[in-house]
């Protein structure tokens, strides 16, 4: 099972345990390194120390209890372990446990967030927005890509962040055409435009926003693309409210870009669901069959690349309400 799977079901903050859900029983099987922790951070469970290795400690578990139908979490499991669950089931030794593969069981419970989990949620993004305004100031020529992601990283930590969401993203000019560009040495340049894609992580919850700086003088073909931009991503938020379909909000953004000509210039979905990941469900994407829901924590970021000039991404986080959706970053959007 996920780590943050049996954090999220059971308080748990440890590693390499197991959680057996069962009628009447919630078990967690675990090793001597966490029995203090396991009492701690998950006083509801029941806990049960193996000695051996994890998966056969759980088909013994859950033998012991009688159970005969087990479904396991498969999204996100090694191949290897599998293989040893398989195994373990069919042993002669017990009564035959019958397997049942279950795929994103748990991540559908986590796309929707209680009123703590949002309050997590909020305070990742107000950190994340301060550490990205620091960024922004010291936006000058000769800082390099690297330098501008660890002071962005560092200043996450320093409000609070236990770290960031994830490797910060700095590219700058032509480099931002890389959706995924990892920051290197490349020096800002008097004309630089900066492309910052980051989030911080506060209680175990994340945030994840992108924004454009630009050094002085900004040049036209990138004025035009963050215009487009934020109307797609203004659009797109309309869009998203309770009971409306992930995938037209995607197709929101996606219609201002064909308008535009730009259309093959968005090839990534406009946004993803946020919480104890960075990407995990719902998915804002042109096949994705999720539904918005109130309490659902998205981002929206519909962004444009250009090979050889740049590119511009917006990201905001948003929480969609019983009435609509509510922007829970609140940094500028336009260049400056
Ligand atoms: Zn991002
Ligand atoms: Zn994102």
């Amino acid at each position: 099972m996920k780590e943050v799977n049996v954090h999220y079901l059971s308080g748990f903050t440890g590693s390499e345990s197991a959680l057996l859900v069962g009628p009447r029983t919630v078990v967690l099987v675990t090793d001597f390194r966490y029995e203090e922790e396991a009492a701690e951070s998950a006083p509801g469970v029941t806990v049960a120390l193996r000695r051996g290795p994890l998966i056969p400690g759980c088909v013994r578990q859950a033998r012991r209890r009688g159970w005969t139908r087990v479904g396991y979490e498969l999204t996100g499991m090694l191949a290897v372990d599998r293989d040893d669950l398989v195994r373990a089931a069919r042993e002669k030794k017990g009564r035959r446990l019958r397997l049942t593969a279950l795929r994103n069981a748990v991540e559908a419970l986590r796309a929707v967030k209680s009123a703590a989990e949002v309050e997590a949620i909020r305070r990742a993004v107000g950190i994340a927005e301060r550490a990205g305004a620091a960024v922004g100031r010291r936006l000058r020529a000769g800082v390099s890509e690297i330098d501008l992601a660890r002071l962005c990283a560092r200043r996450m930590e320093d409000l609070g962040a236990s770290a960031p969401s994830f490797p910060v993203i700095a590219a700058l000019d032509e480099r931002a055409s890389l959706p995924h560009a990892h920051p290197g040495g490349t020096l800002v340049g008097k004309r630089s435009a900066l492309l910052l894609d980051w989030g911080a992580t506060a209680d175990r919850y994340r945030s994840d926003l992108t924004r454009v700086f630009a050094v002085s003088s900004i040049p036209s073909w990138l004025r035009r693309a963050h215009e487009a931009v934020l109307l797609a991503q203004s659009e797109a938020i309309a869009g998203a409210g309770p009971g409306v379909r992930a995938r037209d909000v995607d197709a929101a953004a996606r219609e201002v870009f064909e308008r535009k000509g730009l259309g093959r210039r968005f090839g990534h979905g406009v946004g993803h669901g946020l919480g104890l990941e960075v990407h995990e469900a719902p998915r804002l994407a042109p096949r994705s069959r999720d539904v918005l829901r109130p309490g659902m924590v998205v981002t929206i970021e519909p962004g444009v690349y250009l090979p050889g000039r740049g590119g511009v991404r917006i990201e905001d986080d948003v929480l969609i309400t019983e009435g609509g959706a509510e922007v829970l970053s609140r940094m500028p959007r336009e260049l400056r």
